[in-house]
């Protein structure tokens, strides 16, 4: 099996675990795609789901293989007990043993994602959360939360002593700075252009920084000049229709709005450093998706196409799971279209794109 269809297929019907403790540790609920562990499949590292319930029922699993000869031990992966190809697990990066000087564990301010890649939310409450009336079905923003995995607000001190350690014992390259939407209307655009300030002031790290639009596009300069790189805005659904019926709260911000705020974005971080997440699975049909990232490409914006990963907990955590081989053709699609306009997940100085682990899209770039 090609390298891209297995990773296409994997993040969509998930992988069996039976000793979650392999690896890092994984995602489990969270803002945005989680769930999820970070595995390295024939070098490529991608985050494969392995807590929900479509990964309980997956004809992929690991193996471990001890060599005869060598006493060795090698992973395998397998489908239905069949080797298809070899799979390692990055390993528990070092930052988290530490603890801030106010007692807080590093792991509960700011994740490992994929290899190299630091991830947190800084405000992790959301003014659409908690009310099925404006929540977005697919998000778990509450749920580590509520389990004490991690802390409402991270300050920008706590964020850049964690930011330093990562760099200096893991090795992270860049980071991704998202948030719950609270109700100010810069949208969370005035804390992030803080906590980069803060960050940069201790590092010099490349940043993603990831709202809703905000009232004042003036906020993009601001965030620009305190150190964000990137910006990610995410539409998540295409579709009106879709985008009501999934998140009923977020869709009161209309389409056209958004494609104000990602022209006045692209204006400011450039073109291609401007993104947006679309949620493959949740009801747009491929025509509708590959229409809008036509539509996206063309003025400058990245759009990042990852599977829809039904959550554990959410209302959307029976949603079926989008076939792979739809998800293989729509692929195809969007990086014919990202090539035509030469635009490249490479170039992306920082964030979700650049990293792309929750995407088979970088695969079918090259
Ligand atoms: S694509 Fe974004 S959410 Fe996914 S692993 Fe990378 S940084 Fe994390």
């Amino acid at each position: 099996m090609k390298k891209q269809q297995l990773i296409t297929e994997l993040q969509s019907v998930g992988l069996k675990l039976v000793d979650h403790a392999q690896g890092a540790s994984g995602r489990k609920g969270g803002a945005g795609p989680s769930d999820h562990k970070a595995v390295i499949v024939e070098g490529t590292v991608v985050m494969v789901p392995v807590y929900n319930s479509p990964a309980a029922e997956s004809p992929y699993t690991v193996n471990t293989v001890v060599n005869a000869n060598t006493s060795a031990e090698a992973m395998t992966l397998e489908r239905q007990g069949e080797r298809i190809s070899s799979i390692n697990f990055p390993s528990q990066p070092k930052f988290y043993n530490l603890t801030t000087a106010d007692g807080i564990p590093y792991w509960k301010i700011a994740l490992l994602h994929s290899q190299d890649v630091l991830a947190t939310t800084v405000l992790q409450t959301c003014m659409r959360y908690g009310d099925t009336a404006t929540s977005c079905q697919f998000c778990a923003i509450g749920q580590s939360l509520e389990a004490g995995r991690t802390i409402a607000r991270k300050t920008p001190a706590q964020l850049a002593e964690v930011v330093e350690a990562a760099v200096r014992l893991d090795g992270v390259k860049h980071m991704v700075m998202t948030t719950g939407t609270p109700h100010t209307s810069d949208r969370g655009a005035a804390y992030l252009t803080e906590c980069a300030r803060v960050i940069k002031e201790k590092i010099n790290i490349p940043i993603q920084a990831q709202c809703e639009p905000p009232d004042d596009f003036i906020w993009f300069e601001r965030m620009k000049a305190a150190g964000i790189d990137s910006l990610g805005m995410h539409l998540e659904a295409a579709d009106p229709q879709v985008r009501a019926a999934i998140m009923p709260g977020k869709a009161t911000v209309p389409l056209e709005y958004y494609f104000e705020a990602f022209a006045a974005a692209v204006k400011v971080f450039g073109w291609g450093q401007v993104n947006t997440y679309l949620l493959a699975g949740l009801g747009d049909s491929a025509e509708t998706l590959v229409e809008m990232c036509d539509r996206l490409i063309q003025i400058g914006v990245y759009p990042f196409v990852v599977p829809f990963v039904p959550i554990t907990g959410t209302p959307l955590s029976q949603h079926p799971v989008p076939n792979s081989d739809w998800m293989f053709n729509l692929y195809q699609q969007i990086s014919n279209l990202l090539k035509q306009a030469g635009m490249s997940s490479a170039d992306i100085k920082a964030g979700c794109a650049k990293c792309g682990a929750c995407s088979a899209l970088s695969t079918f770039e090259t």
